[in-house]
């Protein structure tokens, strides 16, 4: 290939990729454009391969906390790579590595880890019907938890994105196993509890929904899924893909102070790096293969070059835990801009984002009446001013640690000079 700017290659791959990209949400398809290709990218920046830098708020969709290519992170990877790429045998980091999360993470008393969130929740999900001999589960609208079977169903993420309420090619068998809720609503899932409870194997649940945009939950609505499951003899799954050593080291169970059975990791964990992991409970982790009956293997579990670049970030994370008071103050400033325009927005931490709509967004349904029109313009001006937010309305913001002064007050001027059309409420 001669010609290697963005739109080439773009047409290139959508001839030999579907939709010309890896994974839906990156085509930009429902902000009306095509996607730039990444060069390379450090610390706050990205640069594509047209040459424009953007200050990066998508930070690959939650791994990076720690801003792109971090040396020591790097490093890590690098010597450790110098030693072999992968060997299906245990190593040393995998256990340096559960016992750091179980130090961090109260609820975390034993871990396994896979490669990716989609296979964390999975794995999660029949451990609990093992444990349980239950069949059924209860997810909530807008809620994502990877793409496996029977998980997506009103998923949100990409087919929120994509408006794709179901995929297709999920046996209806399957799909009638998946009970959903409405999200901050106790009242739905007590009716579901009634009807069919004993049936029940888990509720699982993003603590803070953050794939249909930033949805925090409402008081009391985590600690009612507590009381809830353990009335039913059900298990609470807290899906912390995104949460999880974002929100604080300890993740969304530290900062709500509500305890599930079991906990699913991706994103931040693998430091950049295709790792994830679910853990928990002891007696409950104890089903799984070889210890117990509930199967799940992985030729390149525990790579030892993801392990080396999740352990390091965490470590750095827990050697500096202020770095979740920078975040949070540093979101606090974007959400203050966006506000002084009048615009809507969620925030939890570090995690946020504007939403085009005058009413509060506290679920699926007030989420999906938000203006996605509106937010492709506000996306392309935020583009146009080299500030790459993610392109779906129905996405988080993530602030990382390598945001500096620079990159935030112009992130702020930016968002204050934008046209008033496409902020009007
Ligand atoms: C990203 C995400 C997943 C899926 O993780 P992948 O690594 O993309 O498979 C699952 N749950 C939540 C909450 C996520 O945000």
């Amino acid at each position: 290939m001669k010609d290697t700017n963005s739109q080439t290659l773009f047409e290139e791959a959508l001839d030999r990729i579907p939709g010309g990209v890896n994974s839906p949400v990156r085509a930009f398809g429902s902000v009306g454009r095509t996607p730039f290709f990444v060069d390379k990218a450090k610390g706050p920046y990205l640069y594509d391969v047209d040459g424009n830098c953007y200050i990066d708020y998508v930070c690959s969709w939650g791994p990076g906390i720690l801003g792109h290519a971090h040396p020591k992170v790097v490093e890590a990877v690098k010597a450790i790579s110098e030693k072999g790429l992968t060997f299906g045998a245990p190593t040393k980091g995998e256990v340096e590595l559960a016992h750091l999360v179980e130090d961090l993470v109260p609820s975390i008393e034993m871990l396994r880890l896979v490669s990716s969130g989609t296979e964390a929740v999975m794995s999660a999900v029949r451990l609990a019907r093992g444990y349980t001999g239950r069949e059924k589960i209860i997810k909530f609208e807008g809620c994502y938890h990877g793409h496996s079977d029977g998980l997506l169903v009103k998923a949100g993420s990409g087919l929120m994105t994509e408006s794709i309420p179901d995929s297709a090619g999920i046996p209806e068998g399957y799909a009638r196993t998946t009970l959903l809720a409405e999200y901050n609503n106790c009242e739905s899932v007590k009716r579901l509890m009634e009807e069919e409870g004993h049936d029940v194997a888990a509720i699982i649940v993003e603590p803070v929904a953050a794939n249909m945009g930033v949805v925090p939950p409402e008081k009391g609505f985590l600690e009612f899924l507590r009381q809830i499951t353990l009335k039913y003899g059900a298990l609470l799954i807290f899906d912390e893909v995104i949460t999880g050593f974002r929100l604080g080291i300890g993740g969304a169970q530290e900062y709500y102070q509500v305890r599930p059975d079991l906990t699913t990791f991706g994103k931040i964990i693998g430091g950049g790096m295709p790792l994830a992991a679910y853990g928990g409970r002891k007696d409950i982790m104890s089903c799984v293969a070889p210890k117990g009956a509930v199967y799940q293997a992985g030729t390149l579990s525990g790579n030892p070059l993801s392990v080396a670049a999740g352990l390091e970030t965490l470590k750095i994370l827990a050697d500096n835990t202020q770095i979740y008071t920078q975040i949070d103050k540093a979101a606090g400033r974007i959400e203050e801009a966006y506000q002084k325009k009048g615009i809507r927005v969620n925030r939890v931490g570090s995690l946020l984002n504007p939403f085009f709509t005058q009413e509060p967004v506290k679920d699926y349904q007030s989420a999906k009446r938000a203006d996605t029109r509106k937010f492709a313009d506000y996306f392309g001006y935020m583009l146009e001013n080299g500030i790459y937010v993610a392109p779906s309305q129905f996405e988080a913001m993530f602030v990382s640690g390598a945001h500096g002064e620079e990159e935030l007050s112009r992130t702020c001027r930016v968002i204050e000079e934008m046209p008033e059309e496409f902020c009007a409420k």
